[in-house]
């Protein structure tokens, strides 16, 4: 192997770039790329520790296995056998039972080109739409707020917009452990400019807080009555700007009306933060020049996501801070390529370069470009539909890529349930441990980061490329090797792929002439100048685009931005007098998802070792518990048992469960999707995983 690989961190959306060495003994060491734009050489303590997950084999899935039914052992068997034998159960079912009994449930931390060839397949050869990933659970309220907004899925804004800005608005997020070289930028922008204003909305106050000049510690589920109130004191005191209203945005008078509903005095008491927090909030936003907002899980994991992105958006728009260096709505994309993802319409509801479905000429496109079958004009189930379809009976067969569902997905028995009840269960993953093995028929061996090539796209639209670093252990295979080869089994054309290159160069071919142009961008010039932001057409003359919207025309029938307009509430299941408190879920610094490769760096369990309960002392007072004690959370859905961690950081009223814990690693009480619901935003269906209604009580043995 050479002496050093420049790639990227295949952690979180920041995209951060990595220089991967190998030392003296053989062992693999990184470090940050000094030379990358993203990180500046600098890591967080997740990607420090990566090399850990590559050297470490023990957990590793070696060999394809399967088995004929639920009470055999899966036995040791030869790719061929396993593909083979997928290939015969997915024809007998697709014939019995049509193609939309079939589905693909992928994740945000496949490359681009794994995400292609799934989506070809499916969409083009299988003959259904059903496809979606975690993706999902993640950021797909942005996307449809965006799209709604703005007419496209695009990202305005870039890193280099922080250094810019002087009002940073951070919503629903703790980007200090969740984003972290992103939130160092911006401490490092504070630094340099003491007049940058950070303003923070959580129920908690986070690490994040620790840099905010205004801390708006709001109750949950009340996002859209605070964007509002301050909407509307950007409006009457003038800070609004009207030419830009005027000339570029659409919507604006029903808006006016809307805000006006409530007065200021209102919403703070429904928010439960002082009037005058909201009031310096908005004035900094107000007199700024710059002004970014920035959100994450708090605002898209809703029942109401969509809205509450909407109406963040909004104060961009009402404010002209979009299109302009320094300003834009800036969503953080949680999986390192949650938007490559969607770049090759790897979502239930999406075609390739951010076609749509639903149009008939799109539609035609792809199919020409494919030469493949028709491709139905019905959208595919999201992922919590794929598991009630299961349990239903309607969907018999899942093939499960790199996710873990039995702890990400929200009330996690009902989804353990729906496993139980399919037909054929197909888990494609890196690691031994996850719950979903225990329901599959045909386990695949799949290649993890550094074991296979490959681009990602990070949160500022920044495409970079993967190196392989190093061989996969046993027979395990690249994902978009495996998919292809099974494609090939199934007598599919279109497959026969020599290289990842050119996967890639096809899912560039198919963006010429889109909003989302690629077509100038090979793996040669990533290479060389190891990132680029899209659009990068082959007009582009060797540059991206790290500003979208420089000339205030949006991607509307109008061009015109829409400002939207809707109602303040939230419809979580509301809490009761039985279940009076309101469970938070979300991440800690050092782990990463469900922690199948976190879980296993020894390091990173130094920071917070176990899962834990975080609880007002007020609540925790009323109920007798104690720092320490074993407490009890439980609704109608399920239990959680954990230690209870005392803390004013919480507003009283709600508790926090991280959510990276589960079966797997320790026990099935530590899981916090026990107690979440599947209730789900009606427009981009991710689950409301920020608001449920629970009881806490001290355990005590039986
Ligand atoms: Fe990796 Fe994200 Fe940490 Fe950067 S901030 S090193 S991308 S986990």
């Amino acid at each position: 192997m050479p002496a050093s690989f420049k790639t990227t961190c295949c952690y979180c959306g920041v995209g951060c770039g990595i220089v991967v060495q190998q030392n003296r003994q053989g062992k693999l060491e990184v470090s940050g790329d000094k030379d990358h734009p993203v990180n500046r050489g600098m890591l967080c303590s997740k990607g420090m520790n990566l090399h850990y997950t590559v050297m470490d084999t023990s957990d590793r899935l070696l060999y394809p296995e399967m088995r004929y039914n639920r009470q055999m052992q899966r036995q040791r068997v030869s790719w061929d056998q396993a593909l083979e034998r997928t290939a015969a159960v997915f024809k007998t079912i697709i014939a019995q039972h049509g193609p939309e009994s079939v589905a693909f449930y992928a994740s945000g931390q496949c490359l681009t080109e794994e995400y292609y060839v799934i989506n070809k397949l499916i969409k083009g050869f299988i003959g259904s739409n059903n496809i979606d990933t975690n993706s999902r659970l993640c950021m797909s309220s942005a996307v449809a707020a965006y799209k709604m907004a703005l007419g496209e899925d695009a990202v305005p804004v870039c890193y280099d917009d922080i250094e810019l800005a002087d009002c940073i608005f951070v919503a629903g997020a703790n980007p200090a452990w969740c984003h972290p070289i992103l939130w160092r930028r911006v401490e490092a922008a504070r630094a340099a400019n003491p007049n940058l204003k950070i303003i923070v909305s959580d129920p908690r106050a986070t690490q994040t807080c620790a840099q905010a000049n205004v801390h708006l510690q709001l109750r949950p589920g009340t996002d859209i009555v605070l964007h509002h109130a301050i909407g509307r004191i950007l409006i009457e005191n003038g800070y609004t700007d009207a030419s830009f209203i005027e000339q570029h945005t659409e919507g604006f008078a029903a808006y006016w009306e809307t805000v006006m509903q409530r007065t200021v005095a209102e919403a703070a008491a429904i928010c439960d933060v002082p009037e005058s927090a909201i009031r310096e909030a908005a004035r900094y936003m107000g007199q700024a020049k710059g002004f970014i907002t920035m959100w994450t899980m708090g605002l898209n994991q809703s029942a109401v996501g969509v809205r509450k992105n909407l109406s963040l958006i909004n104060l961009n728009l009402i404010t002209g801070h979009i299109g302009k260096p320094g300003s834009g709505p800036f969503s953080l994309t949680g999986q390192p390529n949650a938007m490559g993802g969607r770049e090759v319409g790897g979502l239930a509801n999406l075609l390739p370069a951010h076609r749509l479905l639903d149009n008939p000429q799109h539609r035609a496109e792809v199919q020409a470009f494919w030469n493949s079958n028709p491709i139905s004009p019905k959208p595919g189930l999201t992922a919590t539909q794929m598991f009630t379809a299961l349990n239903e009976g309607k969907l018999k067969a899942i093939w499960i890529v790199g996710t873990n569902p039995l702890v990400s997905l929200p009330d996690v028995r009902f989804a353990e349930a729906a496993l139980q009840k399919a037909k054929f269960v197909v888990v494609q993953e890196i690691s031994n441990k996850p719950e979903t093995l225990r329901y599959a028929d045909v386990v695949l061996p799949a290649a993890a980061w550094a074991e296979k090539e490959g681009t990602m796209t990070n949160a500022e639209r920044r495409i970079s490329y993967l190196h392989k670093i190093t061989d996969a252990p046993g027979q395990a295979l690249p994902d978009a090797e495996i998919i292809c080869r099974f494609a090939q089994k199934m007598g599919y054309h279109g497959f026969d792929f020599n290289s990842f290159s050119e996967i890639y160069e096809e899912h560039t071919r198919l963006t010429a002439g889109t909003r989302i142009d690629i077509s100038g961008l090979d793996y040669n010039t990533l290479q060389v100048k190891r990132s680029v932001q899209w659009p990068y057409p082959k007009s582009s003359a060797g540059k991206g685009t790290p500003r979208l919207f420089t000339d205030h025309r949006f991607y509307t029938p109008s061009s015109k931005a829409i400002i939207h307009s809707f109602e303040d509430g939230n419809s979580s299941v509301p809490t009761d007098e039985t279940l009076p408190l309101i469970l938070t879920t979300g991440r800690i610094r050092d782990q990463w998802h469900t922690m199948s490769k976190t879980g296993k760096v020894n390091r990173l369990k130094q920071h917070i070792a176990n899962s834990f309960l975080e609880i007002h002392p007020e609540d925790a007072r009323q109920r007798h518990i104690a720092q320490d004690d074993i407490v009890e959370i439980f609704n109608g859905n399920g239990n959680v048992r954990v230690k209870a961690k005392l803390s004013t950081d919480i507003k009283k009223g709600v508790v926090f469960l991280p959510m990276h814990w589960g079966k797997v690693l320790q026990s099935d009480l530590n899981r916090a999707n026990n107690l979440t619901h599947a209730l789900v935003d009606p427009i981009s269906g991710q689950p409301d995983l920020k608001f449920s209604a629970v009881q806490v009580q001290r355990y005590r043995k039986p």
